[in-house]
């Protein structure tokens, strides 16, 4: 088994958006960050001493636009297939994510006024269908995809042999990034109860950190911490009726993509 490293690729800000490179026997990239960033991300693959066109796969987390937006651009970059989980094939195909966004908190509800995250990105099709859990030993990286339903209906996340989880939005910093390290809700999530029991599940595997899509890793003893007080606070507001939820209904989904087995 050979270490995996996990290279963190900014894509705004200073960890404002985060795509990752995962570097084994060969190199991987988890998410293709917000339209029109597809060359930055190159960019800073190459200045990390990788040949984009070398870039074996790119695993998208989920129908979120600053997580699949250079989706197709990265595809013809790297001519690298792209893996997405099935059930968020509508913002795949459409290039829009699913509307309206469901706050976590005041964050989310002045983000959600923001007209970029309304803006379409470039569809594509996924060349791997994802359903269940597939390890990547075959794409050279000891680590397997997870699907992590809750954020969206196909929110997965990537965790290596060595225990680094790469999560997506499952979790976030505070104020998407802005205080380093301690762990929040990202902006929105369709069903917080669900995602709150894919964490939990993704925690009780005991990884060794968590790289999320906004901000600085985080550990997941504090991750474990926050979880528990969270769950305490969406039982409350759940009990007075004030949680919004979308029903993780999966997409449609005809078989265009190659199926994964
Ligand atoms: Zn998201
Ligand atoms: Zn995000």
């Amino acid at each position: 088994m050979s270490r995996t490293k996990v290279v963190p690729i900014p894509v705004l800000g200073r960890r404002a958006v985060n795509a990752y490179l995962l570097l084994g026997r060969h190199p991987i990239l988890v998410d293709a960050g917000t339209p029109g960033s597809g060359r930055r991300i190159t960019e800073q693959v190459a200045a990390h001493g990788v040949d984009p066109e070398d870039v074996r796969l790119v695993v998208v987390t989920h129908g979120h636009i600053d997580h699949f937006g250079s989706a197709a651009e990265l595809h013809r970059l790297t001519g690298a297939p792209i893996a997405a989980h099935t059930a968020d094939l509508g913002p795949y195909r459409t290039g829009r994510a699913r509307e309206p966004y469901l706050p976590t908190g005041p964050m989310g509800r002045l983000m959600a006024r923001n007209p970029k995250l309304h803006e379409k990105a470039e569809p594509f099709e996924p060349d791997i269908l994802l359903r269940g859990e597939r390890g990547l030993a075959d794409f050279g990286l000891d680590a397997r995809i997870i699907p992590t339903p809750g954020h969206t209906a196909g929110s997965v996340s990537v965790l290596t042999d060595d225990g680094d989880l790469v999560a997506g939005d499952l979790i976030a910093n505070s104020f998407m990034g802005l205080i380093k390290g301690r762990p929040a809700n990202p902006p929105f999530h369709d069903d917080p109860l669900a995602n709150l029991g894919s964490l939990r599940a993704m925690l009780a595997l005991k990884p060794t950190r968590l790289h999320v899509g906004h901000g600085t890793p985080l550990d997941p003893v504090r991750a474990d911490r926050w979880a528990t007080a969270e769950q305490r606070r969406l039982a409350r507001l759940a009990a007075r009726g004030k949680l919004r939820v979308r029903t993780l209904e999966p997409d449609d989904e005809p078989a265009r993509g190659a199926e994964w087995p």
